[in-house]
C-alpha cells in the first residue's frame, strides 16, 4: 500500500505597517501630538470633522514620509495628493479619513534583512504613503463605548510591501528593520507599548495536492501591536488555511476572495471579524479642500543630505571593517545612538575588535538587564574605550574586563580605579607569581612529571599547570609571565 503524497504548503505574506510620525502637531491641523493627555483635551474644528473647517497641510510630516521612502529606496512622486476614503465609524467624526490613494509619497523600493547564516533577503516596498489617524474608542466603562479624539488627526505613515516574506521571522524581521529604519531617521519613536506602530499581516498559502497548486483565501489580520504577536498570528494562519484548504477544496482565493480576521492574544488564535470592504465601497475621490503637493527644486536633495547612514549600511560596513559577521554588527547598530556610542569610543582610542566583543558580549547584556539599549546605559565613549584599553594592552583580563564593565553599569566609576579597586589588575611582577608557580608545581605533581619527560603530553601539561596558576592568582596572572616562570621552575625537558 501507498501512502497519499503528502501536501505541500508554502507561505505568502504581505505586510501593511502604520507608524504614528513624531510631529509636534497632527496631520491637518494645529493640535499637540501627546499621548496620555486628557480625552478630547487636543482638538479643534479640523480634526473633530467640524462643517467648514479645513485642512492645512503639516509639512514637516510630508518631510518625514519622504525622508522614509527615500531610506525605504522609493521612487518619490514628484506631485502628491490627497483623497478621501469614505467609511463610517464612531472614532471617525469626519465620515472620511484623509489619505493618499492614487499619487502617493513614493513607490517601489526595496528592503534588506540579513539572515541568521549571513545571507540578506530582499522585501520589496510597493508604496509609502501619508494618512490621518482615526481617535479611539474606549470600551472599558459598563455600558457606554466613550470616544476620545486626541488621535485623530495625527499623521500615520503606511508602508505596504510586496508579498515576499515566506514565514512569520521573516515578518517579524521585516518589521523590526523598518522600526530601525524610522528610528534612524528620527521620524518615529515607533514605541510598540504606546500604539506608535501597528502591524497588519495579509496572509494565504500556495498548498500544492496532487500536481496541483492553489491558493486559499487572502487574510488581513488587523491591528497587531507586537512583533511577538505578529509571528504568532502568521504561524497560526498558515496552519489554519492549510487545514482549511485540506478538509475543504472550495476554500481557496477565487470562491472566497479575502477576509478580515481579528487576533485574540489569550487565546493565540485568529478570529473572523467584520466582512472587508471592497475598494470601491471606500469611495475615494481627490479631498477637494487640499491642494496637491509639487516638491520645490532641491528640497528632496536637502532631505537627502539630512539622512543619515542607514542601519544596514552601517552593519555592512561594522561587519567589514571589525571582520565580524552581520548577526553580531546588528547588535552594534541596534539603534542609532548605541552605533553612534560605539563609533564615539573608537574615536577616543578603543581598539575596535576588543570594543566590538565588549558590546556584543558584556554590553547588550548589561543593558538587557538594566531593560534598555547600550546607549541608554548612559556611559560615556571615554570610559567605554578605556576599559576596553585597558584589556587590549595587557592590564586586565578578560574575565576582570567583565567584573569591571558590571560595576561601571552600577557605580559609574571609571574603569582604571575599579580594576584597582576591586584587585582586578594584572599580575606580571615575576616576584609576585613565583611562589603561585611553585605551589601550582607542588600541588600537581602528576602534570610536573609529564612536562619534564617531554613528547605529547608536555604541552598539554603545562598549559594545565598555566591554568592553576590563573586559578590561584584569581584570573590576574599575565599567562605569558606565568607559562615563562613554569618552564623556568619546572627545569629541563627529556626527549
Ligand atoms: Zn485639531
Ligand atoms: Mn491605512
Amino acid at each position: 500500500m501507498t501512502l497519499p503524497p503528502a501536501p505541500k504548503a508554502r507561505l505568502i505574506v504581505g505586510l501593511e505597517i502604520h507608524v504614528q510620525l513624531r510631529t509636534a502637531t497632527k496631520l491637518f491641523c494645529g493640535c499637540a501630538v501627546r499621548f496620555g493627555a486628557p480625552p478630547n483635551s487636543l482638538t479643534c474644528p479640523v480634526c473633530l470633522g467640524h462643517p467648514g473647517a479645513l485642512p492645512v497641510l503639516n509639512r514637516e510630516a510630508l518631510r518625514c514620509a519622504a525622508k522614509t521612502a527615500m531610506a525605504l529606496g522609493c521612487r518619490i512622486l514628484p506631485r502628491t495628493s490627497w483623497d478621501r476614503k469614505s467609511y463610517w465609524y464612531p472614532d471617525l467624526p469626519k465620515n472620511y479619513q484623509i489619505s493618499q490613494n492614487e499619487f502617493p509619497v513614493g513607490l517601489e523600493g526595496a528592503v534588506e534583512l540579513p539572515r541568521a547564516d549571513g545571507s540578506v533577503k530582499t522585501v520589496r516596498i510597493r508604496r509609502v504613503h501619508l494618512e490621518e489617524d482615526a481617535g479611539k474608542s474606549l470600551h472599558d466603562a459598563p455600558d457606554a463605548t466613550l470616544v476620545d479624539l486626541n488621535r485623530a488627526g495625527t499623521a500615520l505613515l503606511e508602508i505596504v510591501t510586496a508579498p515576499d516574506i515566506a514565514s512569520p521571522e521573516e515578518a517579524g524581521d521585516l518589521a523590526r528593520e523598518i522600526r530601525r529604519i524610522v528610528r534612524y531617521l528620527g521620524v518615529a519613536d515607533a514605541d510598540m507599548q504606546k500604539g506608535h506602530m501597528r502591524l497588519e499581516p495579509n496572509v494565504n498559502c500556495a498548498v500544492e495536492l496532487d500536481g496541483a497548486e492553489a491558493r486559499t483565501p487572502i487574510v488581513e489580520i488587523k491591528n497587531l501591536n507586537s512583533f511577538r504577536a505578529l509571528e504568532a498570528a502568521v504561524a497560526f494562519e498558515f496552519e489554519r488555511q492549510t487545514a482549511a484548504y485540506l478538509a475543504d477544496p472550495a476554500y481557496t482565493l477565487e470562491r472566497r476572495g479575502k477576509e478580515s480576521r481579528g487576533w485574540d492574544e489569550a487565546a493565540l488564535a485568529t478570529f473572523v471579524q467584520r466582512r472587508k470592504e471592497e475598494a470601491h465601497e471606500y469611495r475615494c475621490f481627490p479631498d477637494p479642500d487640499l491642494a496637491p503637493y509639487e516638491w520645490i527644486a532641491g528640497e528632496l536633495d536637502e532631505l537627502a543630505r539630512e539622512t543619515p547612514e542607514l542601519p544596514q549600511a552601517r552593519r555592512r560596513r561594522l561587519a567589514r571593517e571589525l571582520g565580524i559577521g552581520q548577526g553580531d554588527a546588528l547588535l552594534i547598530a541596534e539603534d542609532r545612538a548605541t552605533g553612534d556610542l560605539f563609533e564615539a569610543a573608537v574615536a577616543a582610542g578603543a581598539c575596535p575588535q576588543t570594543l566590538a566583543k565588549h558590546f556584543i558580549n558584556l554590553w547588550t547584556r548589561l543593558a538587557k538587564d538594566a531593560g534598555t539599549t547600550i546607549a541608554g546605559l548612559k556611559l560615556d565613549a571615554g570610559a567605554l574605550a578605556e576599559l576596553a584599553r585597558l584589556q587590549t594592552d595587557g592590564a586586565v583580563s578578560a574575565t576582570a574586563a567583565r567584573l569591571i564593565a558590571e560595576a561601571m553599569a552600577r557605580t559609574r566609576a571609571a574603569p582604571r580605579a575599579l580594576a584597582q579597586r576591586l584587585g582586578l589588575t594584572r599580575l606580571s611582577d615575576r616576584t609576585a607569581l613565583l611562589p603561585l608557580v611553585k605551589e601550582a608545581i607542588a600541588a600537581n605533581p602528576k602534570a610536573a612529571a609529564q612536562y619534564r619527560a617531554g613528547g605529547g603530553k608536555a604541552a598539554k601539561s603545562l598549559g594545565f599547570l598555566q591554568g592553576r596558576v590563573m586559578r590561584l592568582s584569581g584570573g590576574r596572572a599575565d599567562p605569558a609571565v606565568a607559562a615563562a616562570l613554569l618552564r623556568e621552575e619546572l627545569g629541563p625537558q627529556l626527549g
